[in-house]
């Protein structure tokens, strides 16, 4: 558990798209603050705005420092990296 934190915490400070196990991935989204807004329907996809839960999220990265998520309709995850890179111009 401690040397997951200290994944988490090496993870949370990057900058690029991260793949996370599904096993370790309510960990993660836990430690991001992410976990509460997924389950209340907060977060919405960067590439549609379709509301993302944690069934359905894909790819995390940050805009401006600003966490954000792409759902998992194939072509928001295929521009979701180019949309990030604009974004954070
Ligand atoms: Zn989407």
């Amino acid at each position: 558990m401690r040397k997951l934190l200290k994944k988490i915490k090496r993870w949370s400070s990057r900058t690029r798209i991260l793949a996370v196990s599904n096993d370790d991935a309510e960990v993660w989204l836990s430690s991001l603050g992410l976990l509460d807004n997924l389950n209340e329907n907060k977060i919405s996809c960067l590439v549609c705005g379709s509301p993302i839960n944690i069934d359905n999220w894909q790819l995390v990265s940050r805009v401006k420092g600003q966490i954000v998520m792409c759902c998992d309709d194939a072509l928001c995850i295929a521009r979701f990296a180019e949309v990030v890179r604009e974004k954070n111009k």
